[in-house]
C-alpha cells in the first residue's frame, strides 16, 4: 500500500528555494493528518549540507541523490533516479513547487509512474477517505476545481509559489539521511548545459523577495522605472511590473506580476501607478502589507491596500526613498 508524503526539493547554487519550504511545510501538515512519514528528496551535486534544513521544517527522512552529473538540472538526469526511487518506495503523495523546474519535471515523472498530476495547486487537504484533495484554478482563474485521484498512486501535485504557509523551523529537529546510489550514465542525459547565464539584475528573485516595488502604466515610460529601482535598492527589494507596463515594453515579461505572470507573497508590496485590475491582484494580494500609490482615489488597488497614498507617484516615490534611506542609515 502506498504510504508517505514526499517532497521533491529544489535547490539553486546550494540554497533551498523558498517554494520548497512551502512544500515541506504543507507536506508535513498532510503527513500528520495521514499519520504517515514525511520524506524529502534532494538532487544535485555536493548537497549533503542541505538535509538539516529539511528536518527543521518537518522532514523525517531526507533522500540524497548526489552525483556530479546532477549539478545542473536536466530532465533526463533528474527524472530517471526520481522514478526509480519513488517507484520502489511507493509514497502516497509527491509534492513539488510549480516552478519552471517543477513544471518540466512532474509531467515526465507522472507519465512514467502512470499516475495523475494536478498542477499549480493553491490548496491541499486530505478528505475523509484519506485521499489528497487538490484545489487549483482553471480557465484563467475564472473557476476553481477540486481534484482527487480515485485509484492511481502516488498523487502528484505542484504547488503555486507564495501561496502556502511556511511553518516555523524547529532547529533541534533531526531525522534520517538516506544516500541513494545512482546509476546515471552521463551519455543517457540528452541535454548538455553549456553555460548558465544569470539574469543581469543584482536584485533578489521576484518570487523570493520580501519587499517588492512594482510599477504600472502610471510609470509612463521605461526610463521612469529608475525611481522604483532606487527605492528597491534602498530597501533591498525587487522590482516588478503590471502587464500594462510589460506589454508597453518597459519591463521584461519575467517581471510581470499577476494571473499570467508571477505570483508573489512578500512582506511588503508597494504598487506604483497600478490600478488594481483583478488579474494583477491575483498575483499579489497575498502580500502581507500592501502600499498603493495612485493619483486616482477611486482606483481598485486601494480596496486591497493596507496603506494608500493618493497623489503623483513621481513626487511621492523619491520622498519615500529618502525617508527609507534615513531610517536605514540610523
Ligand atoms: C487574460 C488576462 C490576463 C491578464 N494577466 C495580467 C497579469 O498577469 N498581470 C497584470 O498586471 N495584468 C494582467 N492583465 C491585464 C489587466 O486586466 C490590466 O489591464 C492591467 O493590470 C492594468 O495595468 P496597470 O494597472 O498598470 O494599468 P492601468 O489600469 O492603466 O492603471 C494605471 C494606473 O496608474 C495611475 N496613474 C497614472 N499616472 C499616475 C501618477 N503620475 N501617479 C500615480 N498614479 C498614476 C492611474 O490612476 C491608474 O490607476 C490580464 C488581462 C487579461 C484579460
Amino acid at each position: 500500500m502506498a504510504k508517505g508524503v514526499w517532497v521533491i526539493a529544489e535547490q539553486r547554487d546550494g540554497s533551498i528555494r523558498r517554494v520548497t519550504l512551502e512544500a515541506v511545510s504543507t507536506g508535513k501538515r498532510l503527513a500528520d493528518k495521514l499519520d504517515e512519514e514525511m520524506g524529502v528528496i534532494i538532487l544535485g551535486s555536493g548537497i549533503e549540507g542541505l538535509a538539516d534544513e529539511m528536518f527543521h521544517y518537518g522532514a523525517d527522512k531526507v533522500y540524497l541523490i548526489d552525483d556530479p552529473s546532477l549539478k545542473e538540472y536536466t530532465p533526463d538526469g533528474y527524472v530517471t533516479p526520481l522514478f526509480t526511487l519513488i517507484n520502489e518506495n511507493q509514497p502516497s503523495i509527491v509534492l513539488m513547487g510549480a516552478t519552471s523546474e517543477g513544471k518540466d519535471l512532474t509531467p515526465r515523472l507522472s507519465a512514467r509512474l502512470k499516475t495523475g498530476l494536478a498542477t499549480d495547486c493553491i490548496g491541499l487537504d486530505i478528505d475523509d477517505q484519506a485521499r489528497l484533495e487538490a484545489i487549483r484554478p482553471v480557465y484563467g482563474a475564472k473557476a476553481i476545481t477540486k481534484v482527487i485521484w480515485p485509484e492511481s498512486r502516488p498523487q502528484i501535485t505542484t504547488i503555486r509559489p507564495n501561496v502556502m504557509e511556511i511553518r516555523s523551523p524547529e532547529l533541534g529537529q533531526k531525522g534520517d539521511v538516506i544516500k541513494i546510489k545512482t546509476t546515471i550514465n552521463p551519455s543517457d542525459i540528452r541535454t548538455t548545459i553549456k553555460e548558465v547565464i544569470k539574469g543581469a539584475s543584482h536584485r533578489v528573485d521576484l518570487t523570493e523577495a520580501r519587499i517588492i516595488v512594482s510599477g504600472g502604466r502610471g510609470m509612463k515610460g521605461a526610463e521612469n522605472f529608475k525611481i522604483l529601482e532606487e527605492l528597491a535598492d534602498v530597501v533591498g527589494g525587487a522590482v516588478g511590473a503590471s502587464r500594462a507596463a510589460v506589454d508597453a515594453g518597459w519591463k521584461d515579461h519575467q517581471l510581470q506580476i499577476g494571473q499570467t505572470g508571477k505570483t508573489v507573497g512578500p512582506d511588503l508590496y508597494i504598487a506604483c501607478g497600478i490600478s488594481g485590475a483583478i488579474q494583477h491582484l491575483a498575483g499579489m494580494s497575498s502580500s502581507k502589507y500592501i502600499v498603493a500609490i495612485n493619483k486616482d482615489p477611486e482606483a481598485n488597488i486601494f480596496k486591497v491596500a493596507d496603506y494608500g497614498l493618493v497623489g503623483d507617484l513621481f513626487g511621492i516615490v523619491p520622498i519615500l526613498t529618502e525617508e527609507f534611506k534615513k531610517i536605514i542609515e540610523t
